[in-house]
């Protein structure tokens, strides 16, 4: 659901919930059913979640700059060795 902002000439603005796509042009106000045409506002984005701001953000900086790993990770640390006998046969990375 998307809110879509309407200017009424005489009682102001007034918000309508809607799918998103679905916006008309005009809508009736719900005061006074008078004619009120869509105002375009800027995405209202930081009234949301942080969390899921942060997500929406990666997920768009992901698709136009994916994060391409050109070297190991500099940890030193190496998996751990199992000293389970049953493990020797298991096939080696
Ligand atoms: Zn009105």
């Amino acid at each position: 659901m998307a809110v879509y902002t309407y200017l009424c000439p005489v009682d102001g603005v007034f918000d309508v919930r809607a799918p998103i796509g679905t916006a008309e042009p005009e809508q009736d106000c719900p005061a006074c059913s008078g004619p009120s045409p869509r105002r375009i506002l800027a995405p209202r984005l930081s009234l949301g979640d942080p969390a899921a701001r942060t997500l929406l953000d990666r997920t768009a900086r992901s698709a136009a700059e994916p994060f391409v790993t050109s070297a190991l990770p500099t940890s030193s640390r190496r998996p751990p060795v199992s000293t389970n006998p049953l493990h020797r046969r298991l096939p080696r990375p």
